[in-house]
């Protein structure tokens, strides 16, 4: 029986675990709590051909004008022709997506020509995550380890095939082997000022494999969302965009709407509009989204999650002027992967928002990133089931202890550091954000460079948030530089001195 280290519990993570079960057995790590996860957070839905008026060329072509045609084809087509079968294996591990008489309820989302997304409530994330994770726990195949961080790729002597990962638990740091290696760590909106990603998002994934030397894609395309509370200067979550969907208005401190002026739809501009425009007004006032003109009974019923967050700092919903901001919100680049979902290693795969299989190209179609991480976690099991011949046998995960010490931080250490991040986050917002010069981004590469060198060297020992602070700048460096190669505009890649 072949034996998996996947790393991540997101829906990636989860449900390719699922799927690996079959074939033999699984160790799941997970740096923090298992339900920690992008996935755990996402509110709008999952995009699919669920219904009769909706095509396949459709959702295709929705896909490749929301990325403006950067898209690889076959990956797109690939994922719209295996998403409603993988939307359907959802509802058989116990997704309850909102229905009538039996027959889905499908929504519609900016760049959708048809209705195709199937949510539950505004936390559709959340449900699925659950579902996942109970039919996990209930997998006598599969092991979850939570607080167990991974800190690096174990590679064979050639560099060219993978082994395991090195990865602390409990203050130990052990060496674990498996047959296939899976990287499902998620995004690293972290790396960002404002971001909705949650706190696991340090872009850990991109950095292990960079350090493996494996090739990226497309990490220019930062996907920035309009809408996200803005709690005394700090994103706390995403604001869906349905909110404005239903009549919501943006305001300056002058109480004015000011998108009238910027754009004929006004608040229903494009997202990437909205955001640019929010993120240049918030120069000079702090922004609101207001909604107080609807009936409170039914923005609580459509908004019941985002009603009951917004209780827990103080607003409510249908009464105050809720302050916002944009925020990073996802990575459509990553580590390039083809369609079996390889990364160039050989045993080693890379699934979700950590990946870039080409399918979202300059920029993400709202709903396609649940969806994708689904049907690319399903298909890899029929080519592992007939890939036999590769394994290098490692008939149980094996746990070794690895000579290096754990690292205990010390106080100075730590603010250094939690200072070393802090920077980092505003250069990115600043100079790398949602809208860039070429010469700031010269200068924040040379920032980054500076606080690289600022790393405590020859500290002995490995330790998580060390750990996270590098891959945050070696993050950081891989999305300036690819910034830096594309000196033109393109999807949600914003010159502005182009
Ligand atoms: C607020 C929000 C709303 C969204 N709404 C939607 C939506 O409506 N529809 C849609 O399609 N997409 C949506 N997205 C995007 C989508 O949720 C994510 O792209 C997707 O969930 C990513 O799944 P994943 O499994 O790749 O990563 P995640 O779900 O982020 O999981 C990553 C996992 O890796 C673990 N990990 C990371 N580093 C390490 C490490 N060093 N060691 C061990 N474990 C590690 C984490 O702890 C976590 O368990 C939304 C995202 C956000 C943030």
């Amino acid at each position: 029986m072949p034996t998996f280290l996947v790393i991540g519990s997101g829906i990636a993570g989860l449900n390719f675990a699922l799927n690996a079960s079959k074939l033999g057995q699984v160790l799941i790590i997970t740096k923090k709590h298992a339900i920690d996860t992008s996935t755990n957070y996402a509110q709008g839905g999952i995009a699919g051909v669920l219904d009769k008026y909706d095509s396949f060329d459709k959702h295709i072509k929705d896909t490749l004008i929301a990325g403006s045609y950067h898209n690889d084809q076959k990956a797109v087509k690939f994922m719209v022709k295996n998403a409603p079968s993988a939307i359907k294996n959802l509802i058989n591990y116990g997704v309850k997506f909102a229905s009538h008489d039996g027959e889905l309820l499908l929504t519609r989302e900016g760049g959708h020509s048809e209705r195709r997304i199937a949510f539950v409530g505004d936390y559709t994330g959340q449900e699925i995550e659950l579902a996942l994770l109970a039919n996990v726990k209930k997998n006598k195949n599969i092991k979850i380890w939570e607080n167990c961080f991974a800190c690096e790729l174990i590679l064979n002597n050639d560099q060219k095939s993978c082994l395991g990962a090195t990865a602390i638990k409990n203050q130990k740091i052990m060496d674990l082997y498996a047959d296939y290696t899976i990287l499902a760590t998620g995004g690293c909106g972290q790396v960002y000022l404002h971001t909705t990603n949650p706190k696991i998002s340090t872009g850990d994934g991109l950095a292990m494999g960079y350090r493996a030397g494996l090739k990226f894609q497309d990490l220019e395309f930062i996907q920035f969302h309009p809408t996200a509370f803005n709690y005394w200067g700090e994103a706390k979550f995403l604001i869906s965009e349905a909110v404005r969907g239903e009549g919501a208005y943006l305001k300056n401190n002058k109480g004015e709407r000011f998108m009238l002026k910027r754009h004929k739809l006004a608040e229903l501009a494009p997202r990437d509009i909205v955001a640019i425009n929010i993120y240049e007004e918030s120069k000079k006032s702090p922004i609101y989204l207001d909604i107080t003109h609807k009936d409170p009974n039914e923005v609580k019923l459509r908004f019941p999650k985002i009603y009951d967050w917004l209780k827990d700092y103080g607003f409510d919903l249908t009464k105050d002027l809720i302050p916002i901001t944009p925020a990073a919100h996802y990575s459509c680049g990553g580590i390039k992967v083809n369609l079996k979902s390889e990364t160039g290693v050989k045993n080693l795969y890379a699934f979700g928002e950590v990946a870039c299989t080409g399918v979202h190209g300059a920029n993400r179609l709202a709903s396609n990133s649940l969806v994708e991480a689904l049907v690319f976690s399903d298909a890899i099991i029929k080519n592992l089931a007939q890939k036999n011949a590769d394994r290098t046998n490692i008939t149980k995960i094996q746990i070794k202890k690895n000579k290096s010490e754990y690292l205990k931080l010390n106080k100075k250490l730590e603010n250094k550091l939690i200072a070393m991040q802090k920077n980092l986050k505003n250069l990115m917002w600043e100079k790398v954000g949602i809208l860039r010069k070429m010469a700031e981004m010269a200068e924040a590469l040379e920032s980054i460079n500076q606080l690289k060198s600022n790393l405590p060297a020859n500290t002995k020992g490995l330790n998580e948030m060390l750990l996270e602070t590098e891959n945050l700048l070696i993050t950081a460096e891989l999305i300036t530089k690819s910034a830096m190669a594309r000196p033109i505009s393109l999807g949600g890649h914003y010159i502005k001195d182009h």
